[in-house]
């Protein structure tokens, strides 16, 4: 959400805050830093339930620490799929708080859009923020020509709203934060969970350990695998490079999450294979994931496992079988080689 090149722009420097060994806002280095910068503090720019998937409990802590010395708390929204009818951001310290209406609100953003924010603020801030009818006696008017964000998208959060109710909101809340604690319970014996709470649970996400073995099967093999597997790859070295960070939300049934766990868990299996020497250290289902049907249909299938456990790995793959189009790219690669796919400007000669 956030470049930090904006706060550049604006004349503001980022000054970046330690955390513990438990990945946690180190609240001592956080003081230290708000002491030292107390004079021209503007703000502190904080996630909760925090990026690697725990509810930190000394937010309100937080929070005060930055109000103590000068400054305004800008809460990173896009979490509150583990919040909305269970806590709300003023009353532990946020000033400011956009909402990502495209994944708490329910607004599709596959494909990199839209994406709507409205940004809620505290009242002591209602006199700067950007006014509808731009008047040079304000603080400041207008900054953007839509007042009103991507308008047309925003009655598929309101229609969500008004279907779900507070009760329906609340159980959303608190199924995805069930789910995602379903999901580390059973994956944490084959797949070390990262990051926990005090009490050793998850907020509605979590990050998956996939270090260990890396050299034999990364992050990156395991994603492309699942896709044989008939699911899309959780987010991938992010926020902790080579890891894998799930969030299940409330919307799977207990039958897909379970699915998605053996795929897992038998994904583990397949790289335990590789590391006992049962299967070959290059030529493997992970390195050549995903298989398309072109290659399993090949006249030339030569890899030392068979055509069944490349493309119908699990039981139900017979029945729920996704046929990716492309095998293996290089992803690296692609994101430095930008290539145009337009047609050059003399087809429209
Ligand atoms: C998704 C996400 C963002 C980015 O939000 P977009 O508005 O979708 O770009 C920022 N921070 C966190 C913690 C997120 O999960």
């Amino acid at each position: 959400m956030v470049n930090v090149g904006i706060f550049g722009a604006t004349g503001m420097t980022v000054v970046p805050v330690a955390t513990d060994e438990n990945g946690n806002i180190d609240v001592a280095d956080l003081e230290a830093k708000a002491v030292q910068h107390a004079d021209d503090l503007a703000a502190l720019m904080v996630t909760y339930p925090s990026t690697h998937g725990v509810f930190e409990e000394s937010i309100e802590q937080v929070c005060q620490i930055i109000h103590d010395h000068g400054g305004q708390v800008y809460l990173d929204g896009a979490n509150m799929n583990a919040q909305v009818g269970l806590s709300r951001p003023g009353d532990y310290g946020a000033d400011v708080c956009h909402l990502n209406l495209h994944k708490t609100f329910c607004i599709p953003h596959g494909g990199g859009g839209p994406g709507v924010g409205p940004i809620c603020a505290a009242a002591h801030l209602v006199p700067h923020l950007p006014d509808l009818q731009p008047d040079v006696e304000a603080d400041s008017g207008m900054v953007s020509a839509a007042p009103w964000g991507s308008t047309s998208i925003l009655p598929i959060s309101y229609a969500y709203i008004a279907m779900m109710g507070p009760d329906g909101l609340l159980e959303a809340s608190r199924l995805s934060i069930l789910n995602a604690n379903y999901m580390a319970a059973r994956l944490d014996p084959h797949f070390p969970v990262l990051y926990r709470g005090a009490n050793g649970r998850v907020a509605h996400e979590c990050i998956i350990d996939v270090r260990d073995y890396k050299d034999v099967a990364d992050a990156e093999d395991i994603a492309k695998r699942l896709i044989d597997y008939g699911f899309h790859a959780p987010t991938m070295s992010w926020p902790v490079a080579g890891t894998l960070m799930i969030e299940p939300t409330e919307s799977e049934s207990l039958a897909e999450i379970d699915r998605f766990c053996d795929a897992l868990i038998s994904i583990r299996e397949e790289i335990r294979a590789i590391q006992n020497g049962d299967a070959d250290a290059e030529d493997n289902v992970l390195k050549n994931a995903p298989h398309t049907a072109m290659a399993v249909t090949s006249d030339e299938w030569s890899h030392p496992y068979s055509r069944q456990q490349a493309a119908y790995p699990a039981p139900w793959s017979v029945a729920t079988k996704f046929w990716p189009t492309v095998g293996r790219v290089d992803n690296a690669f692609g994101d430095r080689n930008l290539q145009c796919a337009c047609p050059p400007m003399s087809a429209y000669a």
